[in-house]
């Protein structure tokens, strides 16, 4: 197995004849790039668009004196991969007065325990976290969020079956006048597939809840079809941000370039383990580096 680098350095080292990247070494280069981000499972159209921008970039620039024609358009490539998924890590400001945060995601995804691992993380920056069991048509979820509101240890309100977003709202303001929290994070229901009915469900209950932030949860290893999840989430429900679960298996990362290169949403956060201690900063020069190989 030859690496990427390693692969754009001899077709441009053969050619290399001047002190500038000329328009066929680009293309030449361009195209290595193209396989090495569909084999790390970025979606075709993303690829495409990514591709044509750092050909833009790249065609001539100078070759720099300390580096090789490869090594810059690797540097090129790596760079714009950097800028694309998002610079530097970033995270959800908090307001002072109240904060509510909606999950959203596919049944599957992780939605349920990143809901935990927030609440575990921001319960230990000191905040006073409430979950919300949104799901009003699964029991069982429910029941996974209360199991993990346990564990962490802060308090979770349950809807009930089918109940009406403007009652779970009534009831989250009732609570909370009794027992002041400043994150609710509000886990929803989720499906095996993208249906119309859960999209309208979903969007009456952020509509009644107004929450500060609506988070995406993406399963990492769902490749080419975190694209449509991603889409589909932010025309119908809106997002804010991105969090990438199951970053810890051996899927490359491609999944995140689609789903931040489609919403322009920054991702929050990577889920690297099933524990609840399993969520980190999203940082994107790794997965850069993970997705090129
Ligand atoms: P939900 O249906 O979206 O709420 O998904 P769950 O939270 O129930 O998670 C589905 C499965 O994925 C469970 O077995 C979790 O333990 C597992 N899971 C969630 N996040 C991660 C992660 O970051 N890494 C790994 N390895 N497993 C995860």
């Amino acid at each position: 197995f030859e690496s990427l680098g390693q692969k754009l350095q001899d077709i441009l080292d053969n050619m290399r004849k001047s002190g500038r990247l000329t328009e066929a070494q680009v293309k030449a280069a361009m195209r290595e790039i193209r396989v090495a981000l569909l084999e790390a499972d970025v979606n075709f159209t993303v690829a495409k668009d990514f591709v044509a921008r750092v050909s833009e970039k790249a065609v001539g620039q100078d070759v720099l004196g300390s580096l090789n024609a490869g090594q810059q358009v690797v540097k090129i490539v790596h760079d714009e991969l950097i800028e694309t998924l998002g610079g530097k890590a970033q995270q959800p400001v908090l307001k002072n007065d109240g904060n509510v945060w909606f999950m959203v995601g596919l049944q599957g995804a992780g939605k349920t325990t990143s809901t935990g691992k927030l609440a575990a993380l921001y319960k230990s920056k000191g905040r006073r976290v409430l979950l919300v069991a949104a799901d009003t048509q699964r029991p069982a979820a429910r029941e996974q969020l209360k199991v993990l509101g346990a564990q962490v240890g802060v308090p979770v309100l349950e809807v009930n079956d089918h109940e009406p977003p403007q009652v779970t709202r009534q009831r989250l303001e009732e609570y909370l006048q009794k027992d002041f929290r400043d994150l609710v994070i509000v886990d929803t229901a989720g499906r095996l597939q993208i249906d119309e009915a859960l999209m309208d469900a979903l969007a009456d209950l952020k509509g009644a809840l107004n929450p500060s932030e609506t988070l995406l949860v993406v399963d990492a290893m769902t490749g080419q079809e975190a694209l449509n999840v991603a889409e589909t989430f932010e025309s119908r429900i809106g997002l804010s941000g991105l969090i990438i679960t199951k970053m810890d298996g051996d899927a490359r990362g491609g999944a995140a370039l689609s789903a931040k290169s489609v919403t322009g949403k920054p991702i929050y956060f990577a889920g690297t383990s099933e524990k609840i201690s399993g969520l980190e900063p999203f940082y994107p020069d790794r997965v850069a580096g993970r997705i090129l190989g």
